[in-house]
């Protein structure tokens, strides 16, 4: 089946991610950037995220969406924090991983 890539609009093969192998690979890169990032950074919020990786923040939800970004990432749960529950710092425990 023959899409448009849902990033650059070619026309491509259908992948799951509805994107062309090009914008694939880039995604990939990105997604590890964003990964590499929140190792080194504690409690990000989105658009922490999408500020130090430059990856836009819609394209972040997405993966936690899609939960490539969680499933890549093995970290414990940490307890929350004292820094206040206006964060959805959602990347760090899936809810749906959250209880225990
Ligand atoms: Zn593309």
């Amino acid at each position: 089946m023959i899409v448009n890539c849902s990033r650059c609009h070619r026309l491509t093969r259908a992948t799951p991610q509805g994107l062309c192998p090009d914008c694939q690979r880039r995604e990939d890169q990105e997604l590890d950037g964003v990964l590499a990032y929140m190792h080194t950074h504690a409690h990000l919020s989105a658009g922490d995220l999408s500020k130090g990786t430059g990856v836009p923040i819609e394209r972040i939800l997405r993966w936690v969406r899609d939960g490539r970004l969680l499933a890549t990432r093995s970290a414990p749960p940490t307890p929350p924090s004292s820094s206040g529950p206006a964060q959805p710092a959602a990347f760090h425990s899936p809810p749906a991983r959250r209880q225990r």
